[in-house]
C-alpha cells in the first residue's frame, strides 16, 4: 500500500525530473532571443543544430515512460489530489494532459510536420512575394490534410470538431463552438459601430502620427514608460528586432522586443506597452514554482489580454495620454509645434478599415481575427477546399470591413501561420481583447479611480490586482473558468463593445 509519504517523495521525484526537463526548455529560449536579437547571419545553420538537439532531448525526456508512471503514482494520491485546485494536483493534471498529447502524435507524423512547415513557409514567401496564391496551394493542400491527420490523432470530444484538437496547442479547453458563441454577436455589432463610426461627423486628430523623432530619442522614452507601468528591468530586458514578442526561461529573465520607426512613434509605444503587458504576466508567475506548470501561463488568450491591458485599456485611454502628453512635450517639445492632448490622445485612437490585420486599429482589429477564424474552421471541416480561400477571404472583407481586398499578397497570403501549419491560433487575439475588456471591468469595479491613477502616473494598483486575480493562479484555471471565477459571468462580448463604444464614440461624434 502507498502511504502518503511514499507519494509525497513520488510527488517529488516527478518534480524534480519536470524541473531538469523544464532546464533544456529554458536553455532553448535564450538561444532563441538570441538568434533573433543578436547573433551575426552566420550563426544559424548551427543554432538549428542546437536548438534541434534540445527540442529531441527534452521530448525523449518527457516521454519516457519513467515519466508515467511517476504521474500515475501521483494520480493514484487521495491525499494530493484532495483539493484539485492545490498547486500538487494542478502540475499532475496540466503534466498529464501534456504527456497524453505529447504521446498521442506518431514521430513520423512530427517528422512529416517539421519538414511541411518549412517547406511551406518557404513556398509562402515566395508566393506572397509574387501575390499568387497558386503558387502555395499544392503546400497549403498538402498542410491541411496533415492538420486533419493531426486533429484524428488528438481527438475531440463527442459533439466537437477537428479545429477543436488543434487549439488545444494554443488554447486549453476552448472550442470552435465556444468561440463562435463568444464571436457571431460580436461580428454583428462591430460591424453595425464600425459603420455608424466611418458616418460620424468628426475624425480625431491624426496628426502625431505624421512627426518624425529620431529613433535613439524614442528608445529613451520607451524605456521610461516600461518602467513605470511596472516591468520590472532587474528581471527583464527589452531590445529590438524585427518582429517584436516575448520570450524568457522562467518568470525572474523575461526578454522582450519592440521595434522603431521615426515616424512610428505610437506604433512604438504602443509595441512597447503591449510586450510589457505579456513580460509582466511571465514575471507575475509564482517563482516558487518555476520549471512546473504552476509557473507557466494558461493559454495564448489570456497572455494577449494581458498584453491588450497594457496597450489598449491604459495605454490609449485618455488618462494615460492626460500623463504622457506633457512628457511627450517635454521630450520632443521642439518637433511637436504646439502639439495638443486632443492631438495625441486622437492620433493613438485612428480607426481605419483596411485589409491588413498586423497595421489594424483596436476597433477593426477583430474583424481580421474573425475571417480567419471562420475560414480556418471551415477548412478543417472540409466545408471549403483549399482552392476557394482567395475568393472567400475577399468576400468577407468585403462583406465585415467594407474593404477590396486588392491582390493575394494584401489578403490571404498575409500572414505566417497557416504556412507554419498553425490552425487554431488565430482565435486567441480576439479572445484576448474579449478577455481583457472583461477584467478591465472588474477591475474598474474593485478600484474605481483607476483612471485617476493613471493621470498621475501611478500604475501599481492595476499591476497588484492583474497579479493577485490572474498571474499568481498560473495553470491552476482554464481561461474560461478564470473568467468565471474574476468576473462572476462567462465570457462575452458586451465588454469589449461597451469599451468600444464608450472611447469611439466621442471621438468621431456619435
Ligand atoms: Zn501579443
Amino acid at each position: 500500500m502507498t502511504t502518503a509519504t511514499d507519494t509525497s517523495t513520488v510527488y517529488d521525484q516527478l518534480i524534480d525530473r519536470i524541473k531538469d526537463i523544464d532546464l533544456l526548455g529554458g536553455s532553448a529560449t535564450v538561444l532563441g532571443w538570441d538568434q533573433e536579437v543578436m547573433m551575426p547571419p552566420g550563426g544559424i545553420e548551427y543554432r538549428a543544430r542546437q536548438l534541434a538537439q534540445l527540442a529531441g532531448l527534452r521530448h525523449e525526456w518527457f516521454t519516457d515512460p519513467r515519466v508515467d508512471e511517476l504521474l500515475s503514482a501521483c494520480e493514484a494520491d487521495g491525499e494530493l489530489n484532495a483539493d484539485p485546485l492545490s498547486p500538487p494536483a494542478v502540475n499532475v493534471r496540466e503534466l498529464r494532459r501534456d504527456y497524453a498529447r505529447k504521446t498521442k502524435l506518431p514521430s513520423e507524423l512530427v517528422a512529416e510536420e517539421a519538414k511541411l512547415a518549412s517547406l511551406g513557409q518557404h513556398s509562402w514567401a515566395e508566393a506572397r512575394k509574387k501575390s499568387d496564391f497558386e503558387h502555395f496551394r499544392p503546400v497549403l493542400e498538402q498542410i491541411v490534410d496533415l492538420l486533419r491527420r493531426k486533429a484524428e490523432c488528438y481527438g475531440w470530444a463527442v459533439g466537437g470538431e477537428p479545429w477543436d484538437a488543434l487549439a488545444e496547442d494554443f488554447e486549453p479547453g476552448c472550442t470552435a463552438e465556444f468561440v463562435a458563441g463568444v464571436f457571431g454577436p460580436l461580428r454583428d455589432r462591430l460591424q453595425a459601430f464600425l459603420t455608424k463610426l466611418m458616418d460620424g461627423p468628426r475624425k480625431p486628430s491624426n496628426t502625431f502620427n505624421e512627426v518624425e523623432i529620431p529613433i535613439p530619442e524614442q528608445e529613451k522614452f520607451n524605456r521610461i514608460v516600461a518602467e513605470a507601468i511596472g516591468y520590472d528591468f532587474k528581471r527583464g530586458r527589452l531590445d529590438t528586432s524585427t518582429h517584436p514578442f516575448t520570450t524568457g526561461s522562467h518568470c525572474n529573465d523575461i526578454r522582450i522586443t519592440t521595434r522603431y520607426r521615426a515616424d512610428g512613434f505610437n506604433d512604438a509605444l504602443a509595441g512597447t506597452m503591449h510586450e510589457c503587458g505579456h513580460g509582466m504576466y511571465e514575471q507575475g508567475l509564482p517563482p516558487e514554482h518555476i520549471g512546473t506548470p504552476m509557473s507557466a501561463s494558461i493559454s495564448l488568450g489570456i497572455h494577449e489580454s494581458q498584453s491588450r491591458m497594457w496597450e489598449n485599456q491604459v495605454g490609449r485611454s485618455l488618462a494615460f495620454w492626460k500623463w504622457c502628453h506633457p512628457r511627450v512635450v517635454d521630450s520632443f517639445g521642439d518637433r511637436l509645434e504646439g502639439l495638443t492632448l486632443d492631438d495625441a490622445y486622437g492620433s493613438a485612437n485612428n480607426v481605419r478599415p483596411g485589409f491588413i490585420r498586423v497595421e489594424a486599429d483596436e476597433a477593426t482589429y477583430n474583424m481580421h481575427v474573425m475571417v480567419r477564424f471562420e475560414l480556418e474552421r471551415a477548412i478543417l471541416n472540409g466545408d471549403l477546399a483549399v482552392k476557394d480561400i482567395p475568393g472567400q477571404w475577399n468576400a468577407k472583407y468585403k462583406e465585415y470591413l467594407g474593404v477590396d481586398v486588392p491582390d493575394d499578397a494584401r489578403g490571404c497570403l498575409q500572414d505566417i501561420h497557416w504556412s507554419m501549419a498553425a490552425m487554431g491560433y488565430f482565435p486567441t487575439y480576439t479572445l484576448g481583447n474579449l478577455y481583457c475588456a472583461q477584467f478591465f471591468e472588474q477591475a474598474l469595479k474593485d478600484m474605481p479611480n483607476l483612471h485617476e491613477q493613471f493621470e498621475a502616473g501611478e500604475f501599481g494598483e492595476l499591476k497588484t490586482w492583474l497579479n493577485k486575480n490572474i498571474h499568481a493562479h498560473a495553470k491552476r484555471y482554464r481561461a474560461a473558468d478564470l473568467c468565471e471565477h474574476l468576473t462572476g459571468k462567462p465570457l462575452s462580448a458586451d465588454p469589449l463593445m461597451r469599451h468600444l463604444e464608450a472611447k469611439f464614440g466621442p471621438l468621431y461624434g456619435i
